[in-house]
Parts: C-alpha cells; sequence; structure tokens
C-alpha cells in the first residue's frame, strides 16, 4: 500500500491511501490575489472522503463541491455538517463526530477523531515565528473579546476586508460566497491509521496536551499559524516553540507543517509564515524527526 500526499494550500492536503483518496479540509478555491495550487475543486473528480477540521472557511470551503461532484463523505463537527446541509449534501454523506469516533476509510484503514483547539483568534499575532509573546493569560471569554475588539480583530473572520480597493472588494466577495461558519464547531484532530504507518493532522495550532501525548504517529502535519493554544491557553512563547511543544508530544519520524502559506493575502503576510525558526526549534526539540516541505502539489511519498 503506497500513501501519497499533496498539498493544496492553507491546511488542506490531498491523501491517497492505495485506490483511497481523502482530502484533509477542501480550500483550494482562494481569493485572485493567493497562489494558485494548481487544483480547483471543480476538478476533482475522485474523492471518497473529506475530514474537515473545523468550520471557518478557509477550511470547510469546497467540502461541499467535492461531496456534491463525488459523492464523498464529508467527517466533521456538527457545525461542519450544518454548513453542508446548507448546500444540500444528503444527510448519509455526512459522518458527525466530535471525538472519540473512528471511521473506517477502506479496508485496514481507519480515521480516529480527537478533539483538538483553534489558535488564538482573539489576540493578535503577527509576529514572525519567532516571536515570544506573553501575556493574556487566564481570561474569561469576555476579557478575551475585550481584547480583541480594544486590536481591531473583531472577530477572525468579520474583521477581514475593510477599504475600497478592488483586492479588498475580492475579499468581501469570496467571504460571502465561500462556505463556512463564523463558528469553529469545535476543532477536531484526525489519526488516519494504515498497515504501512500512521498519519496525524489538524488545520489550525491548538492542541490539548493530554490528548496529544498518549498518539504516536509516524507523520504528523502540524498547523503553523497565529497565537499557538496549550490547553486552552495562548502559548507563552513563538509559534516556532508551540510547533516544537506538539512535535515533542506526538514523536513522529516525519513532520510536515500546515496554514504556513500565503493564503490569502493582504491578510497573510507574502511569502506567509517563516519557517527558519520552526526549522530551528524542530531540529533542537525532536532533532531525529525529519521535516519535509513540499510544495504544492508535489505528490509526496509518505509511507509504503
Ligand atoms: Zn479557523
Amino acid at each position: 500500500m503506497n500513501i501519497t500526499l499533496d498539498w493544496l494550500g492553507c491546511a488542506t492536503f490531498r491523501l491517497t491511501i492505495g485506490e483511497t483518496v481523502v482530502f484533509l479540509d477542501a480550500y483550494m478555491d482562494r481569493v485572485p490575489s493567493a497562489p494558485p495550487v494548481g487544483l480547483t475543486t471543480a476538478e476533482v473528480t475522485k474523492a471518497d472522503f473529506v475530514l474537515v477540521g473545523h468550520a471557518h472557511f478557509d477550511h470547510i470551503a469546497g467540502a461541499e463541491v467535492i461531496a456534491r461532484n463525488t459523492g464523498a463523505k464529508v467527517i466533521g463537527s456538527n457545525e461542519t455538517a450544518r454548513v453542508m446541509r446548507g448546500y444540500d449534501i444528503p444527510e448519509g454523506q455526512l459522518l458527525r463526530s466530535q471525538g472519540g469516533e473512528r471511521h473506517r476509510l477502506a479496508d485496514g484503514v481507519t480515521v480516529r477523531v480527537f478533539p483538538s483547539l483553534h489558535s488564538c483568534v482573539w489576540v493578535s499575532s503577527r509576529l514572525d515565528a519567532s516571536g515570544v509573546t506573553l501575556g493574556h493569560y487566564g481570561l474569561c471569554e469576555h476579557e478575551r473579546a475585550a481584547v480583541a475588539a480594544e486590536s481591531g480583530l473583531g472577530t477572525a473572520i468579520g474583521g477581514l476586508g475593510g477599504g475600497d480597493s478592488e483586492l479588498a472588494r475580492q475579499m468581501r466577495e469570496h467571504l460571502t460566497t465561500a462556505a463556512g461558519s463564523r463558528e469553529t464547531g469545535g476543532a477536531l484532530a484526525y489519526l488516519i491509521e494504515t498497515p504501512v504507518g500512521s498519519i496525524f493532522w489538524q488545520d489550525t495550532s491548538g492542541c490539548w496536551t493530554g490528548v496529544l501525548q498518549n498518539i504516536r504517529p509516524d507523520v504528523a502535519i502540524i498547523a503553523a499559524a497565529g497565537r499557538g493554544n496549550i490547553d486552552g491557553e495562548p502559548i507563552q512563547g513563538s509559534l516556532a516553540q508551540f510547533v516544537a511543544r506538539e512535535a515533542d508530544l506526538l514523536r513522529p519520524r516525519t513532520i510536515i507543517l500546515g496554514h504556513h502559506d500565503n493564503w490569502m493575502p493582504p491578510l497573510t503576510s507574502e511569502g506567509g509564515t517563516d519557517v527558519e525558526p520552526i526549522r530551528e526549534e524542530l531540529a533542537r526539540v525532536v532533532p531525529t524527526a525529519k521535516l519535509l516541505e513540499p510544495g504544492y502539489l508535489a505528490g509526496t511519498r509518505l509511507l509504503a
């Protein structure tokens, strides 16, 4: 059994496990200013499953197209299922999950669903990956909302796309037409288990450490964007330290980053997340793990 991985931008990947095609998120149809990933959802002719990490547009959008065109089953939260129902995806194609489930993907191949956490979108994180950020610790939700309001963040999605420029107009149109929710629906992480090895995937920079420390994947796909969320609190440190902390808990042989490209300029900076500090921190904390850095649609052979 061969397993290949294609990165499709943001935290979206296509995993081909033998004859079975599994999309991890489905966000390939991006704003015109974002670099093209080489595949649109309309061009996807084969998919068996779409796993959705959470219901924000930059993850779930496109799942409805793939589900409609291919009959793929969508695995995700109740919020993900609610968004899919809004596009007339039949209930029979929706595998509602909240963490604790195991779904069969093919003979000998299953996926386990784990509860996870979203990155701290309520606090500004426009730093390079080595930028250590402290504070905003132990706040209640109403205090976090005040932090977001003070910094002009609003909500993660609602704060985007102001101004009169053509770029701003395109972003507003994208935000009003892309499938998605203002709510995360509860972030989920997934462990795909196959006869030739296991693959962990998350699509936002947050985790429950007690969950991760009991997972031992061969490959870990770790989201690298924003202010990391460790057990419900913003990491007191840098994004690079967050990624390394997760890698240290998971102890994979192979690490691949996600969510680190320039997925929505000008919201995301040119070149995306600065990966160099992450490379250095991973080499220090998990020296035996190998960091792979595939480009879009590179067809990386992961396991065999
Ligand atoms: Zn999100």
